[in-house]
């Protein structure tokens, strides 16, 4: 018998990918600093003044994403979305 089983971590990027279209849901589908419409694939949150937790202080991606998604429920003004390239590009 073959075993589809994901692995942990697939299972984990799945969900964190799940948690970051609710957040894009939340704080609209362009992207910060370019404008374009944000893409499936290659994007992060980006925080306009750092006061929150960061991502070195989780454990996984996940469990930063999940905390990700409750401040922007409740704090959305500090939060963002970019494409990771433009993310890049502009804080370089
Ligand atoms: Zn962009």
């Amino acid at each position: 018998m073959k075993c589809f089983k994901q692995t942990k971590k697939q299972l984990e990027k799945i969900e964190t990918n799940e948690i970051k279209d609710d957040i894009k849901q939340v704080l609209g589908q362009k992207c910060y600093f370019c404008q374009k419409p944000l893409t499936k694939k290659g994007i992060v949150v980006h925080h306009l003044s750092y006061d929150d937790k960061k991502y070195s202080d989780f454990k996984t991606q996940l469990e930063y994403h999940k905390y990700l998604l409750k401040q922007v429920k409740s704090n959305k003004s500090n939060l963002v979305m970019a494409h990771s390239k433009c993310h890049r590009e502009n804080l370089n």
